[in-house]
């Protein structure tokens, strides 16, 4: 039996709590928070999309960085053990579209009480309140850790699990990066994730709240297509968010300190010649109504000034006055609608850190630090990061069980 000590009492450090305590080791739980797992509370909009049911290759599919270093974990323990783990802890749970897994109650507090039962149940024990501010290393060993108070609590085993540095208020304030460093680890570089943009058009202010459907949004870096994707995208006052936005902002990580162009193609089902035929005939059956009013029927309300402004057509300008070459430019700006795009929102918008402690220097059977023995890192404070869907707590379950397992793993 050994004493474990667990760094934050998040999605993975409560997982591995309950599997280090399953085996018989005395498990202690240091939280800095009053209660445990406030960013899982936050998950999912309050309803914690727990996993993804997707086959296992899919799961690699939707991991962005590292994917090779959860070959392990991923098939020592994947999405339908983490269900099985749940449903027989007694959670309910539901497969959504996109086999997005959900508790049946959609209530992520349910997911948070059913590892606290758990916890309990092996006899975890979780120190609320409690900061840790650095580990105790000597001679390459980990021995344990110090409080913020400067008391210390010596430890067989000490794992971090800090989480990542979005969403602050939530405890993840990138401590686990500051234990690495100065265990001797390599921090790659962070930045936020999973997160919108801003955009540099003043009107992007008028489209907010403005939701589009069933288009297609492609990023340039100057003339270099960098990504391209069919969704949903949502207009807010300072810029662009949506599924295919945020999905977007995992892979332009590289380019994102320069201005980029998003370019929308708002009627992606039409081609350019169909698209100008269904105008000719809208405005055929709208001969005498201004330009301004007769595109109510091919386009939202709120955009429908700004493609207007693009057009560079009069908007008092009668339909049939409109000459083929304005059609055919509102054709092009209907289907190549620009915005550029100036950086990502802050960390408080990202629901993910990319970047974090080098996979290199961790085990990847056990999650161990190979440059102090003893040390293990699970979850977010890793690099290693996925697109929405469940995979980013998928990650923090499969590592979190690996390095609970890890004296069976070696
Ligand atoms: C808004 C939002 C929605 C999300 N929705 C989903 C979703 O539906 N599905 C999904 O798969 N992923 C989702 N994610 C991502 C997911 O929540 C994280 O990837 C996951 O919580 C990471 O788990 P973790 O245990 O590594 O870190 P965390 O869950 O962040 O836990 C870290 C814990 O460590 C504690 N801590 C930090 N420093 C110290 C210290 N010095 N001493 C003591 N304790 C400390 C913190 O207080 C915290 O409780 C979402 C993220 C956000 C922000």
């Amino acid at each position: 039996m050994s004493k474990v000590v667990v760094v934050g009492g998040g999605a993975a450090g409560m997982f591995a709590s309950v599997f280090y305590a399953k085996k018989g080791n005395e498990v202690h739980v240091l939280e800095k928070n009053e209660k445990l797992g406030k960013k899982l509370y936050i998950t999912g909009k309050g309803r914690c999309n727990i996993t993804n049911a997707c086959d296992t290759e899919d799961l690699f599919n939707n991991v962005i960085s590292n994917k090779k270093f959860l070959y392990s974990a991923f098939y020592t323990y994947n999405n339908h053990d983490v269900m099985n783990f749940f449903e027989e802890e007694g959670l309910k749970i539901k497969v959504e579209r996109g086999n997005r897994v959900f508790p049946e109650s959609d209530k992520s507090q349910d997911v948070i009480n059913t590892l606290k039962k758990a916890m309990h149940r092996y006899g975890v024990e979780v120190h609320y309140n409690t900061e840790v501010k650095e580990l105790i290393i000597e001679e390459g060993t980990v021995k344990g850790v110090v409080l913020a108070n400067n008391k210390k609590i010596m430890a067989d085993i000490v794992t971090v699990a800090t989480g990542g540095f979005s969403y602050q208020s939530t405890g993840s304030t990138g401590d686990g990066y500051r234990f690495a460093r100065e265990a001797g680890h390599t921090i790659v570089p962070l930045s936020p994730s999973l997160v919108p943009f801003n955009v540099k058009e003043e009107w992007i202010k008028d489209l907010q709240g403005l939701s589009l459907r069933n288009i297609e949004g492609t990023i340039y870096c100057g003339k270099k297509k960098i990504y391209s994707e069919f969704g949903e995208l949502l207009f807010t006052h300072f810029g662009v968010s949506g599924p295919i936005i945020i999905s977007a902002s995992s892979y332009v990580i590289k380019y994102v300190d320069k201005e980029l162009k998003l370019v929308i193609d708002l009627k992606p089902a039409l081609t350019t010649e169909q698209l100008d035929d269904r105008i000719l005939r809208d405005f055929d059956s709208n001969i005498n109504k201004c330009f301004r009013n007769s595109l109510d029927a091919l386009l939202p309300k709120k955009i429908i000034p700004i493609i207007i402004l693009k057009s560079g057509i009069d908007e008092d300008k009668k339909v049939n006055e409109i000459t083929k070459e304005e059609r055919h430019n509102l054709v092009n700006v209907i289907k190549n609608f620009e915005l550029t795009l100036n950086g990502y929102r802050s960390y408080n918008e990202a629901i993910i850190t990319k970047g974090g402690i080098s996979v290199k220097e961790i085990n990847p059977q056990t999650m161990e630090s190979k440059l102090v023995h003893n040390l293990y890192f699970i979850g977010e404070v890793l690099d290693l990061d996925a697109l929405t869907g469940g995979f980013n707590l998928q990650i923090a379950w499969s590592t979190a069980y690996m390095a609970a397992m890890a004296d069976e793993m070696n």
